[in-house]
């Protein structure tokens, strides 16, 4: 897997600057805005005063895509006092929170408590927990749940659904949101069966957790017989994006996926960049780095000189990226590019880390393109990828 189009927040290109990039704070979809509470979900007392809270704010999804207002061109979020019918829905819902009848499937939503706005002042709950409660609502239906299509029409009409573009245009805070609710969304949509047995499932714990509905005790289920049944938990798959360099960073191996990139024109791009991969089970990051490494460029990378920068969720679907930098030990032979292995490469090239850093002091960018020498272009400042071309850079300054 080659990854070049990784939004990050607003990246200072200035070479000189450099530690405040190395904060996941900082990171586009992954700013901690919500105290998540978690030990809270399964408070009922607690949900029921957060679900009632006038003053709580929804994100709205329909069939799992957010919705845009267009009016201010960001994340429409609401409340119950702002949208009646989504108000009314919520209404129809809550009785089946924690039923077999509240899964999506037969009641035509999702709702998600996703955590307190400390910032501001909502709900008090047992004089520690304060905030403005969130929630995450995902709209599933059709003639056959609960709450039908009709009742949301003018949701569905008012409102059009965000495209990755104008996800990049929002603040980092709504991205951030976006994301956490996103997740949730699309795991709950798509567990409704126990992976165990095949009974239905269906969420508690304000949509954190899926149980099985197998009732029948002498029927065996390995999810709801196991002490820790991992499965009925959201998941998160990792994943690794990595910049090649040399121990002193002064070399960096770009790569060209066989993936064609083209612009907005239509013209093909030889854009290269990082390499990147999935983290496979029972893998460290350092060991599916250097695996990763070696499988798209032949490059023998030692695990022990692979280093973790930073993380970025990414919410499509779920995953966390692993921003990494592998250190290779030149000798003649560790260096040796081959990418026959595994056959994703059209290229693969070392070159001075001196003209990457020509490359991003010029910054001489086009849309995601910027340019890097000769016909080649490097990732826009928008991407992870960009952020850790940047980094060894710096390094390489600083040596
Ligand atoms: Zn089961």
């Amino acid at each position: 897997m080659q990854v070049f189009w990784r939004p990050a927040s607003s990246i200072i290109r200035n070479i000189s600057i450099n530690h405040s990039l190395m904060s996941s704070d900082n990171m586009f979809f992954g700013q901690d805005v919500l105290n998540r509470v978690s030990f809270l979900r399964g408070d009922s007392e607690f949900i029921k005063a957060a679900y009632e809270c006038p003053k709580s704010v929804f994100i709205p999804f329909i069939d799992g895509e957010a919705l845009l207002d267009t009016v201010q061109n960001k994340l429409y979020l609401t409340s119950t006092d702002g949208n009646e019918e989504i108000s009314n829905a919520l209404k129809t819902f809550e009785p089946l929170y924690n039923t077999v009848e509240g899964r999506h499937l037969n009641s035509g939503i999702n709702v998600i408590f996703l955590g307190l706005d400390e910032k501001k002042a909502g709900i008090v709950y047992k004089e520690i927990y304060k905030g403005i409660p969130y929630f995450g609502v995902d709209f599933r239906c059709t003639d056959q749940t609960i709450i039908k299509p009709e009742q949301i029409k003018s949701l569905r009409e008012s409102y059009k659904s965000m495209s990755i573009m104008d996800i990049i245009n929002i603040t980092n805070r709504e991205a951030s949101l976006y994301s956490h609710a996103k997740m949730y969304v699309d795991w709950l949509s798509k567990y409704n069966f126990c992976p165990g047995c095949g009974s239905i499932i269906y969420p508690v714990q304000a949509g954190n957790k899926l149980l099985c509905g197998n009732e029948h005790k002498d029927q065996k289920c390995i999810v709801r017989d196991a002490r820790v049944s991992n499965v009925s938990f959201p998941r998160t798959d990792t994943s690794i994006i990595i910049a090649i360099t040399n121990s002193d960073f002064s070399k960096i191996c770009l790569t060209r996926n066989k993936r064609a990139l083209r612009d907005k024109n239509g013209k093909e791009m030889a854009m290269y960049t990082t390499v990147a991969g999935f983290i496979e089970p029972s893998e460290t990051i350092e060991t599916a780095s250097a695996r990763e490494i070696w499988e798209e460029t032949g490059i023998n990378c030692d695990a022990s000189n692979v280093k973790m920068v930073f993380t970025q969720p990414w919410p499509y679907p779920v995953n966390l990226m692993i921003g990494c930098v592998g250190m290779v030990n030149f000798n003649n032979k560790n260096e040796m590019i081959n990418i026959d292995h595994d056959k994703e490469l059209l290229d693969a090239q070392w070159f001075d880390t001196a003209e990457l850093v020509d490359a991003i002091a010029k910054y001489d960018a086009d849309g995601f393109f910027v340019k890097f020498k000769d016909e080649m272009v490097i990732p826009s400042d928008s991407t992870v990828a960009f952020r850790l071309l940047k980094y060894v850079a710096e390094r390489y300054i600083k040596k």
